[in-house]
C-alpha cells in the first residue's frame, strides 16, 4: 500500500473538547459496543469471542492509538476490524482514519455522495458559528474543513442497501447534516447506529457536551446544512421505531426513551431541532 497518497486537510489538527464520558465504553448489546472519545462516539459491531469485528466512524483527529487499544482489548492482540464503515466524513468522525487505515489496512466504506470529501475533491460547506446556540458553535471555525484524501481506500457502499461484512445490517440514507450521510439498521433487534441524523446530547451547549446530560434532539447545528432534509431523515428513523440507538454524540438510549423521543423529535422537529438563526437556516 502506497501510504504517500493518504493525507488529512492542511487544517487538521487536536481539538481540545472532551467530555466526562470519554474514555468509556459501553456494551450496548453483546456484539453492539459504543466507545466515547472526546466528545464523539464510535462503534464497534461485532462479538468479542469471534474476534472479527467492523468499526463505525473514526473519531477524533490523533487519537488513533486510543482506537487501537481499544480494539485489542476487546478482541484481541493484532486484532483489526473487517472495515471502516462512515456515517459521514466530518473531521470528528474520520480524526483517526488515515493512521487506523494504514496500520490496519481495511477498506473502508461511505455514501457516495460523501466521496468527494473523503477524496480531496471537495470541502464541506463552512460550519456557523453564528447559528443559534453557544459555545461549541462559536469555537467551530476551529474545526478541520478540508477535505481528506483516502485515494482507493474508499469505496462507495453498494446501493442496494447492504454494507459489506455486516450482513445483518443495512445503510438508510439520512441526508441533512451531511449530503451523504448514512444511518445503519438491523431489522431483527431493531438496533440503529443513527450518526449525526439525530444525537443524545446537546450539542450546541458546552456545558451539555461536557457533562453529556441526554436529551434526544436533532443533529449538531453549526454543521447542519439543509434542514428540511435532516427533518426528513429524522422522520424516517422514527418510523423503524428502533429499539436502542448509538448517536454520534451522547450515550446510546433504548426502549420507552428513545420511542418517546424520538418521536418527538419527529412530530416537534422545529422547535427541538431547528435554531432560530444561522446561515443555513431559511
Ligand atoms: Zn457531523
Amino acid at each position: 500500500m502506497s501510504k504517500e497518497e493518504l493525507h488529512y486537510g492542511g487544517d487538521y489538527r487536536l481539538i481540545p473538547a472532551t467530555s466526562i464520558a470519554s474514555g468509556i465504553g459501553v456494551d450496548v448489546l453483546p456484539d453492539l459496543y459504543c466507545y466515547t472519545i472526546q466528545i464523539v462516539n464510535i462503534c464497534f459491531v461485532g462479538r468479542p469471542a469471534t474476534g472479527e469485528f467492523v468499526l463505525i466512524d473514526a473519531g477524533m483527529p490523533k487519537t488513533a492509538d486510543d482506537i487501537i487499544a481499544v480494539s485489542e482489548k476487546r478482541f484481541g492482540a493484532h486484532s483489526r476490524p473487517k472495515a471502516i464503515v462512515l456515517t459521514h466524513g466530518h473531521f470528528d468522525h474520520v480524526g483517526a482514519i488515515i493512521e487506523l487505515v494504514q496500520h490496519w489496512d481495511v477498506p473502508v466504506y461511505a455514501h457516495e455522495a460523501e466521496l468527494p470529501y473523503l477524496t480531496g475533491k471537495e470541502r464541506y460547506p463552512e460550519p456557523d458559528p453564528s447559528v443559534e446556540g453557544g459555545l461549541i458553535a462559536k469555537i467551530s471555525p476551529l474545526f478541520p474543513n478540508e477535505p481528506i484524501d483516502l485515494g482507493h481506500h474508499v469505496r462507495p457502499l453498494p446501493s442496494d442497501g447492504t454494507i459489506p461484512e455486516l450482513p445483518d445490517f443495512r445503510w438508510i440514507h439520512t441526508p441533512g447534516h451531511a449530503p451523504g450521510h448514512v444511518s445503519l439498521f438491523r431489522e431483527s433487534d431493531r438496533a440503529l447506529i443513527a450518526g449525526d441524523a439525530f444525537v443524545t446530547v446537546r450539542q450546541d451547549s458546552l456545558y451539555k457536551v461536557f457533562t453529556q446530560q441526554t436529551e434526544i434532539t436533532g443533529p449538531p447545528r453549526y454543521y447542519t446544512v439543509d434542514w428540511d432534509a435532516a427533518r426528513e431523515s429524522v422522520r424516517k428513523l422514527a418510523a423503524l421505531r428502533p429499539s436502542v440507538a448509538i448517536t454520534g454524540h451522547g450515550a446510546p438510549v433504548s426502549g420507552e426513551e428513545l420511542e418517546k423521543g424520538l418521536e418527538k423529535l419527529a412530530r416537534d422537529f422545529d422547535r427541538i431541532a431547528l435554531p432560530d438563526y444561522g446561515k443555513y437556516v431559511h
